[in-house]
């Protein structure tokens, strides 16, 4: 099959972040299969879920990951001009529909690919590693990643994510992670607030503690220019809490969000505020003893990718990929997943960022060709060496 009817085979299947993806996971499988090539699926705890992994070529160290995920975002309260799971040639050029850049369209290139390299004379392995639940968090990525290594008895080297990039290799993403404070404080009349604790008063100081933190990390020098904005940010996003503009509230609530650039650290920040809320615990247990303040993180931290100018992969990427020169990109991927398992990574994949998770999503035929001809090279470079 081609790229373009693989791709609209895979974007037929609405799985969206969070939801079940074992009808997608299983058609890509049997597509794999169907070639006669052996692969693994490693499904989530309660078997709704599955990541998809498999080899093409010999168990020898220095193999390259070809990595993916196959849930979407949704596409409620957008306004497509096409069927966003069908895929829809225009005659423009493009092809669009929910997931062609993000990252439907990479995977369909890799799977467009299977009888070749399974027929490849490889000296060195490729492999492709497929996970769900990227688009809420990067969820699945971890457990594939371990079931990898420990699967393999060889050690792969590389791993190349195809998250869009206009095919551009890219070296740097920020780390990130959501995180809900919980505030639990003493009701009462409002007149009363000199003598109870209000959950809401407390998250705002909370609140501005965290924006204060950011300014403090940039103040500091914690800059780099790679990145936009070139530091770390700290955000929050909602806030809830309290029922009458006269009632004291016991409790509130708040998230956030840390981005961080490869420099600073998720863990850090985490501890440094909770090192906060504990003093202001410890203080308000004297007005009221049962006072407390619960982080949580809603997802596992995704660590930055800072993959070096000088390692291997780099050149790798120099040499079959169409674009030279390195790029860094504001979103968050599994890239970083990766490179924190001690797998050398970059980011390079057909289509553009600015059309990922929008209405009338496309990616460039154009697009799918070089990622094409990039893959192709690859399996050169992989049945070259020695
Ligand atoms: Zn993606």
């Amino acid at each position: 099959m081609t790229a373009e009817k693989i791709l609209s085979e895979l974007i037929s299947f609405a799985v969206l972040g969070g939801e079940s993806n074992l009808s997608i996971i299983h058609w890509i499988q049997n597509y794999i299969e169907s070639f006669g090539v052996d692969t693994v699926l490693v499904p989530n705890k309660i078997g709704n879920k599955a990541s998809l992994h498999c080899r093409f070529g010999p168990a020898v160290d220095g193999g390259t990951i070809l990595s993916g995920h196959t849930d979407v975002v949704p596409v409620e309260g957008q306004d497509w001009e096409t069927d966003p799971f069908v895929l829809t040639d225009k005659n423009d050029g493009k092809l669009y529909g929910r997931g062609s850049c993000d990252m439907k369209g990479y995977v369909a290139c890799c799977l467009s690919l299977v009888s070749k390299l399974s027929k490849a004379d490889l000296k060195t392995p490729i492999y492709f590693a497929f996970s769900y639940d990227e688009e809420i968090g990067c969820l699945a990525a971890p457990e594939l990643i371990e079931h990898l290594k420990n699967y393999y008895s060889e050690a792969p080297k590389f791993a190349l994510i195809g998250e869009p990039s206009l095919m551009q290799p890219i070296v740097g993403h920020k780390g990130i992670c959501l995180f809900r404070t919980t505030v639990n404080g003493s009701a009462g009349h409002s007149s009363g607030i000199r003598k109870e604790v209000s959950a809401i008063h407390e998250s705002a100081r909370l609140i501005l503690w965290l924006e204060g933190k950011m300014n403090a990390l940039v103040a500091s020098g914690s800059i780099d220019n790679r990145f936009t904005p070139p530091h770390s940010s700290i955000h929050i996003g909602m806030i809830e809490g309290g029922i009458a503009p006269n009632v004291i509230a016991d409790q509130a609530s708040f998230s956030w969000d840390a981005r961080v650039i490869p420099k600073d650290s998720l863990t850090t920040i985490l501890s440094d505020f909770t090192d906060f809320c504990k003093e202001r615990e410890v203080i308000l247990q004297k007005v009221f003893p049962n006072f407390n303040i619960k982080t949580e993180s809603l997802h596992p931290p995704v660590p930055p990718l800072d993959t070096e100018e000088n390692q291997e992969i780099v050149s790798l990427l120099k040499k079959i990929g169409p674009r030279t020169t390195t790029g860094t990109v504001a979103y968050a991927a599994e890239a970083g997943q990766f490179a924190a398992a001690g797998i050398e990574s970059i980011i390079c994949g057909p289509g553009s960022i600015d059309q990922a998770h929008r209405a009338n999503e496309f990616i460039e035929k154009d697009e799918l060709n070089k990622c094409i001809a990039m893959l192709d090279k690859l399996i050169i470079v992989h049945s070259n060496l020695n």
